[in-house]
Order: C-alpha cells, then structure tokens, then sequence
C-alpha cells in the first residue's frame, strides 16, 4: 500500500504560437481551437520528420525536423525528377506524365486536373 500526500506542483509547458517555414522564415500565426483540440492558422505549413535509422547511413542516428511553407514544398517538389505517389490523386503510370506537364507549365493551375 502506498499513501500519497498532495502537493501544489507547477509544471511548465510549451504552447505553439507560430510556425515558421525554415526555408523562407514565412511565419504562420496559430491559434488553440478549444472546440476541436488541436492548432488553427497553420494550414499552409508541413512538417517534415527525417529520421536516418539505417546502420550505413553517414547521418544514421540523426533527426532532422522542420517546417516548409506550401511554395517552398512546391519549389522542392518541383525538382523531383519522378512524381510524388498519388500526385493530383493519381497513381500509375500517368502520374508521371501529370507530374512532368505541371512542371513545363510553371507548377501552376493545380486545379485542371
Ligand atoms: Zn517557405
């Protein structure tokens, strides 16, 4: 049996004020919806998480975290040699022919398709 006496404890702890895209410094205010628990404003903003775990790899053990704004991931994208999977809701074999038209055409009217 244990017996516990109460105490006042003050924890702290990190609220999320902005996102910052760690390529352009765009920075996307956010907001705490209470409502539906979770950030709002940030919607423009993506995550990224690398984590190199292969034993031969020269930065294994290493994570790399950031933040890239939706022109940055574009500007990155853009320079895939291949299509990402399910580019534009495809996948197949005429992925790739989406992917290499949107690119001659500038990355834009995303929509046409
Ligand atoms: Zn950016």
């Amino acid at each position: 049996m244990r017996n516990y006496e109460e105490i006042l404890a003050t924890k702290i702890d990190q609220k999320l004020k902005s996102v910052v895209c760690n390529k352009c410094g765009k920075t996307s205010e956010v907001t705490w919806n209470e409502h539906d628990h979770e950030y709002w404003g940030h919607e423009d903003m993506h995550h990224v998480d690398v984590t190199f775990e292969e034993e031969d790899n020269k930065y294994r053990s290493k994570c790399w975290l950031f933040d890239l704004c939706d022109e940055c991931l574009v500007g990155f994208v853009k320079t895939f040699k291949h299509a990402p999977d399910w580019f534009r809701g495809n996948y197949g074999h005429s992925t790739q022919r989406i992917f290499e038209e949107w690119v001659s055409n500038g990355c834009k009217s995303y929509d046409r398709f």
